[in-house]
């Protein structure tokens, strides 16, 4: 199987999965760059996967639909085009050969689902689209913080090699804010250095990991001391309470220049 992240508009990544013949691509708001894709490898779109629905994930679905026959899987409870497989947490499917776990991850908008296979080459996958992002999370434009940070606890219990495959290239941007969150942690240090060195030859900084995250992710973090006192100090109204310092967080990362 071969995992790779179709560049499209500014910074987002169509991600492919393929096992040489059959392909599956998620949240291709782009049909362009993906029928490129396959006719420069001779592959067959098997499947797409939705995970919510914003432009920038659905935009291609159609096109892609209707010159490849691609089974479309999405969110139960979000619009999106169809004809598609509506899906929930506790829903199972079986894509080239593969086992994808359902989630519901509701925050960024409020029907979210993410994509979970416990073995492709001998590792976890996730498909996240904008919940989880190396560094950083998605906004809550539909969600609230409790079940954002509900949401990523999910996905942060997942075993650590699962290997994170999001939607957006903004690694470099949300370091700089984990590193004004938290300005000590050495991992962190370390991968803000890998990835400025990754970006500097226009290499992509993903997949991540879930391990690797759990170490930099400030919005994985805000129960530790260090970012619960970054966040108490950045505004000191902020309860102590789990829900409140997530949110305080977040806001926190929106106001960050
Ligand atoms: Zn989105």
């Amino acid at each position: 199987m071969k995992l790779i992240p179709l560049p499209a508009f500014q910074d987002n990544y169509l991600w492919v999965l393929h096992d040489g013949q059959r392909a599956l691509v998620v949240d291709p708001g782009d049909a362009q760059p993906v029928l490129a894709y396959l006719q420069g490898e001779g592959l067959q779109l098997d499947t797409i996967l939705v995970t919510h629905h914003h432009p920038d994930h659905i935009g291609g679905v159609d096109a892609l639909r209707d010159a490849t026959g691609a089974k479309v899987y999405g969110p139960a409870r979000e619009t999106i085009p169809e004809p598609s497989t509506r899906l929930c947490e506790g829903d199972a499917i079986t894509v080239l050969g593969l086992r994808f776990d359902v989630f519901d991850v509701p925050g960024h908008t409020s029907g979210y689902i993410a994509y979970y296979c416990p073995e492709v080459g001998g590792r976890p996958l996730l498909f996240c689209g904008d919940t989880l992002f190396s560094g950083g999370c998605g906004r809550l434009f539909e969600g609230t913080p409790a079940q954002m940070l509900a949401s990523l606890d999910k996905l942060a219990a997942l075993p650590g090699s699962t290997l994170v495959c999001c939607t957006h290239e903004y690694t470099l941007s949300n370091l700089k804010f984990a590193r004004a969150a938290e300005p000590d942690n050495l991992k962190l240090i370390n991968y803000q250095r890998r990835c400025e060195e990754l970006r500097e030859r226009n290499l992509p900084t993903l997949p991540s990991t879930i391990e690797q995250e759990r170490d930099i992710n400030p919005f994985l973090r805000t129960r530790l001391a260090a970012v619960m006192q970054a966040a108490k100090h950045h505004d000191a109204a902020t309860p102590p309470d789990d829900v409140a310092v997530f949110a305080a967080v977040r806001k926190w990362k929106n106001e960050f220049k």
